[in-house]
């Protein structure tokens, strides 16, 4: 009889991330970067590798690198260069791309994220910035089995950063909470707008297993193709999974690039990995090293706003927020802009919260809107709440006037005098309902005089229906316990 002691692996994960970046122009010529424009409408002979141009390096881009590796904790290199990593491929026009490879921009960064209550920190090994290729679009739903395929250069040219960690991530969730914060960390610096459907963010996922207490890394696969969140974390749960089979069964796994099949929930083997020597990478001979001096990225750090982490510690601490509230104030720059502006028009701040998680962001995404594309004003939700506080309207009917508002951008009082929605009152106007409303139930009526007070819900609903919610609820229950249980 052999008695089997199962061995337990730690699962170990780096990400490549690359981040389009939002400037008006490509990274090496004047072309414009708009998203969604004609195919090739936005190309030129430098874009396009045509013989004879020469590229120009884009300043803004270099801004927009050097504040993305500030805001990772990176050192700035005062000394790098761009070089060619050739590979042939239709997207790419020149049949290289413009890189950088032994030089980065930016290097030895770190994020810190929060996980099941803990904060962890990840490494950055480095951040450099490049150019996109082009956009191959298949006949069919992908290159294997397409009669043909068309190509887009619009994208080709425009300036990407490629984000390195260090193998420091332990679990395909944590990778997927890491890429989060990075996204929302780019976000928040303005460097890129970070949207994974579009492509403007992408991920690239290597992971490996090895016997938990060893030192030593296990041969790691790549894993491409990975278009959501979502998809990072459900592909790395099956790759995980993969591997400890393959090691279980007493199999070699070897480094290799795997695709990610988002519909059938697997990873297929793609093709052995390329070594750096594959690419041929040599100093761009037409571009001059790039030296950025102290006072640039001084001036630079000066201007990097309050990050995502940073500013959830301060609603926390300055507003006393819950943290759950903090953390989804702060989903967004513009939200969290939004939210500040209306506490300092109101004063308070867990009601200007309470409002915008709930029918603010109700709205949003009913209507798939930004922030910046609403025309609710800050002093406009002060108001509504204080025409709550004050009476003249109730709560509910709160919701009513902000879902106009939300639409219109017009002022919560005007709404409320048009609409003839001031919440009534008035006792006396209020009793001859309230006695109607009794007198047409009286078994609720009669189960309320016996102690059920789940009754006198239904009798105020009553009221609210008979005055089209308009009725103080707070007076209509006080009259209700007069008449029925003598106050
Ligand atoms: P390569 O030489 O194959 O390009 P790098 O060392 O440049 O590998 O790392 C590329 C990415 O893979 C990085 O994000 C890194 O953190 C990650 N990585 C490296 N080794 C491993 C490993 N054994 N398991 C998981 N991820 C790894
Ligand atoms: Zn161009
Ligand atoms: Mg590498």
């Amino acid at each position: 009889m052999s008695v089997e002691t199962k061995v337990e692996y730690e699962i170990v994960i780096g990400l490549e991330i690359h981040a389009e970046l939002s400037t008006e122009s490509k990274v090496f010529c004047g072309c414009r970067t708009t998203f969604g424009a004609d195919p090739n409408s936005l190309v030129c002979p430098v874009c396009l590798g045509l013989p004879g141009s020469l590229p120009v390096l884009n300043r803004k881009a270099v801004e927009y690198a050097i504040k993305a590796g500030l805001a990772l904790n990176c050192e700035i290199a005062r000394y790098s260069k761009f070089d060619r990593k050739q590979y042939f491929y239709p997207d790419l026009p020149k049949a290289y791309q413009i890189s950088q490879y032994d030089l980065p921009l930016c290097r030895n960064g770190w994020v810190e994220f929060e996980i099941n209550g803990e904060v962890r920190r990840v490494g950055i090994n480095r951040v450099h910035l490049e150019e996109e290729a082009g956009k191959s679009v298949h006949s069919g739903e992908r290159l294997l089995g397409s009669e043909y395929s068309l190509i887009d250069y619009n994208r080709g040219g425009i300036p990407l950063i490629e984000i390195v960690t260090e193998p420091d991530l332990r679990s395909p969730e944590e990778a997927r909470v890491f890429l989060e914060q990075l996204r929302q960390i780019l976000l928040f610096t303005g460097v890129s707008d970070v949207k994974m459907e579009e492509g403007s963010l992408r991920c690239d996922a290597n992971i490996s297993l090895r016997p938990k207490g060893s030192t030593k890394f296990g041969a790691k696969t790549e894993v491409k193709n990975l278009n959501s969140f979502r998809s990072v974390q459900r592909a790395l749960e099956y790759e995980a999974q993969r591997q400890r089979e393959v090691l279980e069964s007493g199999g070699t796994l070897y480094q290799e690039t795997r695709h990610w099949d988002e519909n059938r929930g697997v990873t297929v083997a793609m093709r052995s990995k390329e070594e750096a020597h594959d690419y041929r990478y040599f100093p761009e001979p037409d571009l001059v090293p790039l030296v950025v001096d102290e006072a640039w990225i001084e001036r630079l750090r000066a201007e990097l706003p309050e990050l995502p982490r940073a500013r959830q510690a301060r609603f926390v601490e300055q507003y006393g927020l819950p943290r759950y509230d903090a953390e989804v104030l702060t989903t967004s720059p513009q939200l969290a802009d939004f939210f500040e502006a209306c506490v300092a028009e109101y004063g308070q701040a867990k009601p200007v919260s309470n409002w915008i998680m709930g029918e603010f962001l109700r709205l949003l995404k009913a209507e798939g809107k930004a922030v910046e594309q609403v025309q609710v004003s800050p002093k406009g939700l002060a108001d509504l709440l204080r025409l709550i506080d004050q009476g003249v309207i109730n709560a509910n009917v709160g919701k009513e006037v902000f879902e106009e508002m939300f639409h219109t951008g017009k002022e919560p009082g005007a709404i409320v005098k048009e609409r003839g929605l001031e919440q009534i009152s008035d006792t006396a106007a209020l009793a001859a309902i309230v006695d109607q409303v009794i007198a047409a139930n009286p078994d609720a009526a009669d189960n309320v005089r016996n102690g059920e007070m789940k009754a006198i819900g239904f009798l105020i609903g009553q009221v609210m229906k008979q005055t089209g919610g308009k009725a103080n609820p707070k007076v209509v229950q006080a009259l209700l316990r007069e008449r029925l249980l003598g106050g």
